[in-house]
């Protein structure tokens, strides 16, 4: 598989940069965001076809408190990652990788705007809140 995201994708965040936060992840977190778009993001672009924005992917705690996530988010590891896609609406976005063989723990539709989705490698329950 041809591999096209770049790491700073995951990793890159305007707050933590604004807020002088040192947001690269630990090794373990990485190997989790590898995981992420190995099996799961890298695959759904090839299938969509169409530029995906991740829009916030690892958090460290500092950068996760100041943008509100939950404290136990899987952000926080480099399980999760939020994201858009040109031209799509998140509830079509579900509909692909609802009917796609794709792998993933947790898939959310956050407020109509983005989705949320998260890939735990051998622990993948597959849930989804529209
Ligand atoms: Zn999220």
């Amino acid at each position: 598989m041809n591999l096209n995201f770049k790491i700073s994708e995951f990793i890159h965040s305007d707050i933590a940069i604004k807020n002088n936060l040192n947001n690269f992840p630990d090794i373990n977190s990485l190997d989790n965001i590898l995981n992420l778009i190995f099996y799961l993001m890298q695959p759904l672009r090839n299938l969509l076809k169409k530029p995906i924005i991740i829009t916030s992917g690892y958090r460290c705690k500092k950068l996760n408190s100041l943008v509100g996530g939950k404290i136990i988010s899987q952000h926080l590891n480099g399980y999760a990652c939020d994201f858009v896609v040109y031209g799509m609406k998140p509830n079509e976005i579900i509909n692909v990788i609802k009917n796609s063989a794709l792998e993933f723990d947790q898939l959310i539709n956050e407020f109509n705007r983005w989705i949320h989705i998260s890939y735990v490698k051998n622990n993948n329950r597959k849930q989804i809140l529209e």
